[in-house]
């Protein structure tokens, strides 16, 4: 049997999140460990999986910082003018626009392309050896180390292990923390198209009875379209050949984006949201959806991953510059305590809102058309969405 491989980080999952974390201490003397169950193959050439991820200003900054943002090709960056909130019929609208910055909202890249950069960065890595097709149960953690195995038997030690592993996060519960986990009973369908009216770089959130629409803007005149409902109905649309589904989606949109065609795969995501009780324990702490996943019509979950990730990998490096323990437990408290601050606000709210535009009856119906438009007066609601943007 292998003897145990001793790390200063353990990080398991190499998704977006984990990833961050581990370029944001490319230039820490610290030797890094990074698991992920997927095969390297797939870890370097992401398969699309048709989420397209609306970067807030402030997570583009962070993706400069760690040396990534100029990876993208031009065709995968796509400007994020404004957004609007629209409810059913109605003609009122709802707009958000970064006022601080009177710059774009941010930008949307294809998840699997910032999987793709972040993954070529943490590979020139030379303080990170990468374990792919490797599933890592926790092993045991006690006052000198924690310990994960790995599917193939090898056991790696770590002083800090982080758990990125998904906001069904296996590590999470064999720590023995609990998450508030809800599922939102709806399935969201997500597809490519192209249109025959400018979106004017507008991101649009409608509220419709019965469906809820989103189409974000893609290059020339394309879309991001998702579509939320039963999960019965949209495996039937997600089903439907590319003319069919196009003239579906004309249908559901009322043509308001003009006449449709169908480009690439349909995904279709069950929502379930999580949110765990606490995000550290004894040399262990959890990052991305494991400690906080969104609803994904907030547009956070990688946002709020990866304003984590900076947040954790600060309190590493602190703790590297003052020759500290990097699992210190005084700076995984503080990193615990930031990232609530920063994402419970906004999760609470998310979920509030969900719920109320799922429900059919009369009187949510009424609610929900006062609600936005007490939001657009109201400073307060307002400000938490705007202050979101800079998160
Ligand atoms: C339709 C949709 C649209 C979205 N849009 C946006 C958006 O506009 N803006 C935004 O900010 N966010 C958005 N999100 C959310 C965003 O995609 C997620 O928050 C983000 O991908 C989470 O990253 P992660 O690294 O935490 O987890 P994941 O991406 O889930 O990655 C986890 C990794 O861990 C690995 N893993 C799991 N368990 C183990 C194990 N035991 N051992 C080894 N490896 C393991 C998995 O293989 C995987 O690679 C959207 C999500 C969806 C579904």
């Amino acid at each position: 049997m292998d003897a145990v491989r001793d790390y200063d980080l353990i990080v398991v999952g190499a998704g977006p999140a984990g990833q961050s974390l581990v370029a944001r201490l490319a230039h820490a003397p610290l030797k890094i460990a990074l698991i992920d169950k997927t095969s390297q193959a797939s870890l370097a050439a992401p398969a699309d999986d048709g989420r397209e991820i609306a970067l807030t200003q402030h997570s583009i900054e962070r993706l400069r910082a760690l040396g990534v943002w100029p990876s993208f090709r031009d065709e995968e960056i796509s400007p994020l003018i404004r957004a609007e909130v629209l409810d059913g019929a109605s003609s009122f609208v709802l707009g958000f626009a970064d006022r601080s910055r009177k710059a774009p909202l941010g930008a949307l890249a294809p998840n699997a392309a910032i999987r793709r950069v972040l993954f070529e960065r943490v590979r020139a890595q030379t303080n990170c050896d990468l374990y792919a097709s490797a599933e890592a149960v926790l092993a045991g953690v006690d006052a000198q180390s924690a310990r994960v195995r790995l599917s193939d038997g090898r056991v790696l030690a770590g002083k800090l292990v982080v758990a990125a592993d998904t906001r069904f996060s296996a590590l999470r519960q064999a720590q023995g923390i609990g998450a508030y986990m809800l599922d939102f009973g709806r399935t969201m369908l997500v597809a490519r198209i192209a249109h025959s009216r400018p979106h004017a770089g507008v991101a649009t959130e409608w509220f419709d009875h019965g469906q809820t629409i989103a189409m974000l803007p893609l290059t020339g005149k394309r879309s991001s379209f998702i579509l939320t409902l039963d999960a019965k109905s949209a495996a039937e649309i997600a089903a439907l050949d590319d003319a069919a589904f196009a003239r579906e989606v004309e249908r559901r949109t009322q043509r308001r984006w003009g006449a449709i065609t169908a480009e690439g795969v349909r995904h279709c995501y069950p929502l379930v949201a999580a949110y765990a009780s606490r995000f550290v324990a004894r040399r262990f702490a959890l990052l991305g959806d494991a400690a906080v996943g969104m609803h994904p019509v907030t547009a956070h979950g990688f946002n709020f991953g990866l304003r984590g990730a900076f947040a954790l990998s600060s309190e590493i490096l602190n703790a590297v510059r003052r020759k500290q323990d990097i699992a210190d437990p005084a700076g995984l408290r503080r990193y615990e305590r930031g990232h609530r601050r920063a994402t419970l606000p906004l999760f609470a709210a998310t979920n509030a809102l969900a719920r109320l535009y799922s429900d059919e009856r009369p009187l949510a119906r009424l609610v929900r058309g006062a609600g936005l438009r007490a939001m657009a007066f109201a400073p307060g609601a307002r400000t938490l969405v705007e202050a979101s943007l800079r998160h």
